[in-house]
């Protein structure tokens, strides 16, 4: 049974200061050291995330503990990681007592997530949750959106420029890579747009909190998944060039300029249009031809 010690509110600044203080601990701006300090935004991360006892949670940057003694208090088990070996004391005196709490130092980009997950999860579904360092926000939500990874929804805080892209469709300007690669693998919703004052020290930019609930299968019909994000990736390479220049930019073997004409044709998509303006069903569609003409990545 989870028996976390009740310290003084860690959402307070004033222990935030005197934690890192008393340990001789700097706050590290490169790790994203900016630990938050309002108790609404961590209820706010709690409900969207909408934990109970029966969960496992992986969560991505532990800090000095703020957010994993609230998940420690709902889950059955959290699994925390936390690259800076400096912070580990704090934890020690902030989770004491928090049993179902598993720390792991290291970098989340190169530790073995699949193991460390099957070591102390097994098999189950989890779910992550994160305040999320910004410098990795993008290569960490592909590392999942990408793996067979059992995980059921993500509740991360991100800059709140990276929520728009992560939100937006076809023909805005914050439609790209990340946009298709989110929406084709969860129904993203942005719970709330949180100001740079909620955490200490602030940084510089605002944040969002937003919502990643894995779909059971993309929202479109793809046959060959990696063909699909090749065609998008190449796309957005270059986001001034048409799209036919694009996918002519890919080299694909077999296909010459006259078939992706033809291809694009069989789309009815005009070859002169830029890859921010095509829907996710487009791309379906031309991966989708070029499959049909014998190209293959998944297999
Ligand atoms: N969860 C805490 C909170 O809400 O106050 C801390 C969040 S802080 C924005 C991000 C944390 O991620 C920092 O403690 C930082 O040291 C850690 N971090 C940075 N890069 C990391 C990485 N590559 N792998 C794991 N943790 C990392």
């Amino acid at each position: 049974m989870m028996m976390c010690k009740d310290i003084q509110s860690l959402t307070s600044p004033r222990v935030v200061k005197e934690l890192m203080a008393r340990h001789g601990v700097s706050f590290k701006k490169g790790l994203g050291q900016n630990f938050l300090i309002d108790r609404n935004i961590l209820m706010k991360i709690m409900d969207a995330a909408a934990i109970d006892k029966e969960d496992f949670v992986l969560e991505i940057g532990a800090g000095i503990g703020t957010l994993t003694k609230e998940l420690a208090g709902a889950a059955k088990q959290v699994l925390a990681i936390e690259i800076d070996s400096r912070l580990f004391p704090i934890l020690d005196e902030t989770l004491a007592g928090c049993y179902n709490v598993k720390l792991v130092q290291g970098d989340v980009l190169k530790l073995d997530i699949k193991q460390l997950l099957e070591q102390h999860f097994g098999e189950q579904p989890f779910k992550v949750v994160g305040n999320l360092p910004y410098y990795i926000t993008t290569p960490v939500l592909m590392m999942f959106l990408e793996s067979d990874l059992p995980y059921e929804s993500m509740v991360v805080m991100v800059q709140k420029e990276v929520a728009q892209r992560m939100t937006a469709v076809a023909g805005t300007k914050d439609y790209g890579m990340l946009s298709i690669a989110v929406q084709f693998y969860t129904c993203p919703e942005i719970v709330a747009v949180v100001s740079a004052n909620v955490f200490f020290p602030p940084p510089k930019v605002d944040s969002a909190i937003v919502l990643l609930k894995r779909r059971q299968s993309p929202p479109v019909d793809v046959q060959d998944h990696r063909l699909f994000f090749k065609v998008v990736r190449a796309a957005f390479n270059q986001r001034r060039k048409t799209i036919i220049n694009a996918l002519t930019a890919l080299e694909l073997k077999g296909i010459s300029k006259e078939k992706l004409y033809d291809v694009l044709d069989r789309c009815s998509i005009d070859p002169r249009r830029r890859g921010e303006d095509l829907t996710i069903q487009q791309y379906a569609d031309i991966a989708n031809v070029l499959y049909l003409e014998g190209q293959r990545i998944d297999e």
